[in-house]
């Protein structure tokens, strides 16, 4: 059957039709929101290269979660900006540290709230590397035990969910032992499953002040162009025990996310990431895009490829929007 018979601009007729066929919906349900956290009072100090983001402390970044879930989202994802760093990033596991303070003040004001920790050591080493150096390459194990004592860190201070974002080998069936040695089962564990090195996280290291000061981080986190290994480094963290997998960036990557939704049955978390917004931004303040529309197309593609939950810094003010 073909045309003249088969018209599909039909259905497109109107605003009705349209949307009684929408495949695909976001909602604020779908999202996560990323908040960097510091330690002190009464700070939302601007990131310049993210317009509208903020550095909080713990106070502060209860109230954005209190707005948050106000608006119906219903989690939100942390990380920490130390007043000291050092070599091996003791204050990743700092329990007066801004991320255990934060995720405290969080759940004792917003119980229901979805506390997730970032779980990793590049905001902490002085290096700017994700774990614990051996002359100038990151080592593995060495690393995992570190995570482990965050991840437990976290845990105890009342974190629904931990995010190992470090890409070291075996890190996912480390923490979910230390985890439950401690009797956190329930605790969730969401891996950044395949996490590409590149310039998608320029924003974001001025945000975490976390650029490594030497080399760069594609000895851990992976090639760009790898596909067929994505699938890998996911199917690995599945057989870890990872409760939820993450493909970060999204928006370069929404391929990868579709083989995921296909050959996996956990939830799919993609990353939204801070040259993604920047880019935006950016162009929106120039004059040069229709903004508000563009957040909508970002975040439907996203969902459109298969992720169940995006990481996105556009969550408040998308949800917002709804309300307009
Ligand atoms: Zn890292």
């Amino acid at each position: 059957m073909a045309f003249p018979i088969q018209r599909l601009r039909r259905l497109r007729a109107n605003p009705t039709l349209r949307r009684m066929v929408r495949e695909t919906k976001v909602t604020p349900d779908d999202l996560i929101a990323p908040l960097f956290v510091q330690l002190g009072a009464g700070v939302r100090a601007p990131i310049p290269s993210m317009p509208g983001q903020f550095r909080l402390s713990p106070d502060t970044a209860t109230e954005e979660a209190r707005a948050l879930w106000q608006l119906g989202i219903p989690a939100v994802i942390l990380f920490g900006i130390p007043e000291h760093k050092d070599s091996s990033g003791r204050a990743a596991y700092d329990p007066d540290g801004p991320v255990p303070t934060a995720i405290n003040a969080i759940k004792s004001a917003v119980p229901e709230m979805c506390v997730i920790a970032d779980v990793c050591a590049c905001e902490y080493t002085d290096h700017g590397h994700c774990g614990i150096l051996h002359g100038q390459t990151v080592h593995n194990d060495l690393t995992l035990e570190l995570l482990k004592r965050a991840a437990v860190c976290y845990a105890r201070a009342g974190a629904d969910m931990v995010a190992p974002s470090d890409m070291m080998d075996g890190r996912v069936a480390a923490i979910r032992q230390a985890l439950d040695e401690f009797e956190y089962f329930d605790t969730v564990i969401m891996s950044y499953a395949a996490k590409f090195a590149g310039a998608f996280y320029g924003p974001f290291r001025d945000a975490a002040d976390s650029t490594p000061q030497f080399g760069d981080r594609r000895s851990y986190q992976m090639d760009i162009a790898n596909r067929r290994e994505a699938m890998r480094e996911m199917e690995t963290d599945v057989e870890e025990g990872a409760d939820i997998i993450m493909v970060k960036p999204a928006l370069f990557c929404l391929d990868l996310i579709r083989d995921a939704r296909e050959r996996l049955n956990q939830p799919i978390c993609a990353y939204n990431v801070s040259s993604e917004y920047s880019m935006l931004k950016a162009a929106g303040q120039n004059g040069w895009i229709n903004e508000a529309q563009l957040i909508d197309e970002t975040l439907l593609s996203i969902k459109r490829a298969g992720a169940d939950l995006i990481i996105t810094y556009h969550a408040r003010e998308w949800a917002e929007s709804l309300l307009k």
